[in-house]
């Protein structure tokens, strides 16, 4: 098992650790500040520094549990001492996209109970899907407006960890389907932004909504019944 970092502190950018296992999949650590792809967020990428070396990090991924970093060339050997460091400026632009995802998702549920069936990212873009019967340019202008007066209102954004069964009962949980999650998971993991959402997420967050700056409504598309797709941009 690696040592997950970023899952109590998205702001770590680099740290030292060992190498476990390494291979054709790439290099296991025994401990990582790299996120792997999950819950609509991409892997870092990023950079593994050693003794007399050095490789580009092209991805992260869990495969088989384990926390894989993708890497471009001849792993170091298991044992070797490293520093592994994330390309930042990608990461931290995902972690204000994710953010505004959140707030996007609350506020729709809030104002027009609809609920998310999807979203996928890419530093700075991000669409998200959702259950409504009709969408238009207007529709999206108006989501546009109340989301970046959340935004604006800076809101702190905190991680927890919440025993299960607390997450459970816990009525802003059960929305977002917090029993979907596999029942060996416990504690569970959960992202609040201060006063307007709620939801367990294994991804990485600003520590403040205001951090996520301006967002755009980029594109509203009908994908079909109950199927609706709005695109987002960060300035
Ligand atoms: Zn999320």
């Amino acid at each position: 098992m690696t040592e997950e970092l970023f899952a109590t502190d998205a702001y770590v950018r680099s740290c030292e650790a060992t190498v476990r296992e390494a291979g054709d999949e790439g290099v296991v650590l025994d401990r990582t500040v790299f996120y792997a792809r999950s819950g609509g967020q991409p892997g870092d990428t990023g950079v593994l520094r050693w003794d007399g070396g050095e490789l580009r990090v092209l991805d992260t991924v869990k495969r088989g549990g384990r926390l894989v970093h993708e890497v471009d060339g001849e792993p170091p050997d298991e044992g070797t001492a490293v520093t592994a460091e994330i390309d930042w400026d990608r990461r931290h632009t995902l972690m204000r996209t994710h953010t505004a995802l959140h707030a996007l998702s609350a506020i729709v549920f809030r104002d027009y109970d609809v609920k998310v069936t999807g979203g996928n990212m890419e530093p700075g873009v991000a669409r998200m899907d959702f259950e409504l019967e009709s969408i238009d340019a207007e529709f999206g202008r108006e989501v546009e407006e109340k989301l970046n007066a959340e935004l604006a209102a800076d809101r702190p954004v905190r991680v927890s960890f919440l025993p299960r069964a607390e997450a459970l009962a816990d009525p802003d949980l059960i929305r977002t389907k917090v029993n979907l999650i596999p029942e060996l998971v416990d504690p569970i993991r959960v992202i609040e932004i201060e006063g307007l959402d709620k939801q367990a997420d294994g991804g990485t967050h600003v520590r403040s909504t205001a951090e996520v700056g301006h967002v755009r409504v980029a594109k509203t598309e009908n994908k079909g019944k109950a199927f609706k797709r709005m695109r987002i941009e960060l300035a």
